[in-house]
This record gives C-alpha cells, structure tokens and sequence, in this order.
C-alpha cells in the first residue's frame, strides 16, 4: 500500500488488481469488497471532504486512476508503478474470465437508458465468459433505491459496476454495503459511457504519454472546471513533498 495524502493506495499493478478481484470472486464465502478507482478530483475530495474521507477510508481496494497520482506516487517516495483505470481495470477483469469454467455475473447500474442497454450488448458480444444478468440506468428517483438494491440482491452479482458519477456511485455502495449480495462492487464512472461506444476513450499515443486528461480536455472544454482538480492535488502534493505543507492524516 501507498500512503498519498493520507489516502491508502494499493501499489498492484493493473494485472495483479484484476487477478486479486477475479480470485475474490472465485471465492465462496467473502464479504463485498468496495473499490474506488481515485483519479485525482476524486483524491481530492477524499482530502477535503470529511464524509467522502470516512467512505474512503472503508474501501477496500483505491486504485491510482490517473498518472496525476502515479507522479504524486513518484515525488513522495511512494511505490505506485502505473495507472489502474475503471475502464482497464473492468476490461481486465472480464479478460480473467476466459480461462474460468464459470462465467462471470455482472449487474451494471448507471448511465442514460440508452447508453445502457448499449453497454450490456457490448459486454456481451465481447466477453463469452460474461453475463450480465441485470442492468438498470443511473436516473431513477430517489424513492426506487430500496427496489434497486433488491433487485441487484435477487440477481445475485459477483461483480457489480456502479457508474453514477462520483461522489454518488461511492456514496450508493457504502450505504448499502451492508446488505448488497455481491462480491465486488466498483465505482466505474464514465465506463459504461465507453463500453457503449457514445464516448470514445483518448487514442493510445496519449494514454502511454500520460496526456489523457489533456485529450479529453481539448476534446470535451465543459471539463476544464473538473481538470483543475488535477492541478490542485498536483500542487497539494508538491507542497507536502517540499515540505511546505503538512500532509493530511
Ligand atoms: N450518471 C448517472 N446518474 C446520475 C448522474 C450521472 O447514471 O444521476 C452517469 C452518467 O450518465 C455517466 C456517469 O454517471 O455515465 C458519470 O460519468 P463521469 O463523466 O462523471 O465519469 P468520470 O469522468 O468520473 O469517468
């Protein structure tokens, strides 16, 4: 594990993260594991926000998503070796599958109804060892909750993607984490978005310079608002490293 800002990091690599989850529900009796991919808006809330801290802090598995976290990993001494994505982390897990005898059991809540239905087509035309065996859109009134979550627990999931955005797909996990019948649950974000094909994700070349997030900036301006969180934590940490500022507990 890698302490940054006070936030436990797993140092796995994308392969060991996907193997680990895979083994986790593989296994017979084990208790729901939360993952948080944190990129670094999502760091910085855990920084800055009490409530979303104590969410944190339960998880049991963050995940560096971002090579903002990998450099912070890199100026504090820490021992991060890359990036793991929700959208690498969820395609990885699916790979796993193909040498499995038991084909995995997925339920994706999240994202509009279209896109959805979209996603789950493309799971499985890809992924012969993945069934989703529910699915349900991210826009539902607060009152349908309760069916929700009864409706994920008659389908008894091994992995289930939750992609409301962050903060409410790791607030939905940890309120519920008590009662949910599923083995791993994951905040994925935009991913659904991308497994659909509405949002395409920043071509190879920038992914290995560590540029995605500017891709996506120039390709999506409306982000710029959300992009400056990766300079705040850049700057947040460059003051703890220099000693300027004192490190979050
Ligand atoms: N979303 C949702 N319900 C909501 C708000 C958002 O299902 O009430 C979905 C949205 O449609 C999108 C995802 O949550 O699929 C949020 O994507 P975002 O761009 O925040 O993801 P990130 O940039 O964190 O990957």
């Amino acid at each position: 594990m890698s302490d940054i800002m006070g936030i436990q990091f797993t140092d796995d690599t994308l392969k060991q993260t996907a193997h680990k989850l895979s083994t986790i529900i593989d296994e017979n009796y084990v208790k729901l594991h939360h993952v948080i991919t944190a990129n670094p808006e999502i760091a910085l809330r855990i920084i800055e926000n009490e409530e979303f801290k104590n969410i944190a802090t339960h998880a049991d598995i963050i995940t560096p998503d971002g090579i903002g976290i990998v450099y912070a990993s890199k100026m504090l001494g820490r021992r991060i070796k890359e990036r793991v994505t929700g959208f690498d982390l969820v395609v990885e897990i699916f790979k796993t599958r193909k040498q499995k005898s038991k084909s995995l059991k997925v339920y994706a809540l999240g994202a509009q109804p279209d896109t959805i239905k979209k996603a789950v087509n493309h799971i499985e035309n890809t992924y012969p060892n993945v069934t989703v065996i529910g699915f349900r859109d991210g826009y539902y009134k607060k009152e349908e909750e309760a069916k929700i979550v009864k409706e994920i627990n008659e389908c008894k999931p091994d992995l289930l993607l939750v992609g409301l955005g962050s903060p409410k797909q790791e607030e939905f996990i940890f309120r519920h984490k008590a009662y949910l019948n599923t083995k791993v649950a994951i905040g994925v974000g935009g991913v659904l978005d991308v497994l659909s094909g509405n949002v395409k994700r920043a071509p190879e070349f920038y992914q290995k310079i560590g540029m995605e997030w500017f891709y996506r900036l120039v390709t999506n301006p409306r982000r710029l608002k959300r992009q400056l969180s990766l300079f705040k934590f850049g700057f947040k940490v460059l003051g703890v490293a220099l000693g300027i500022v004192k490190k979050p507990s």
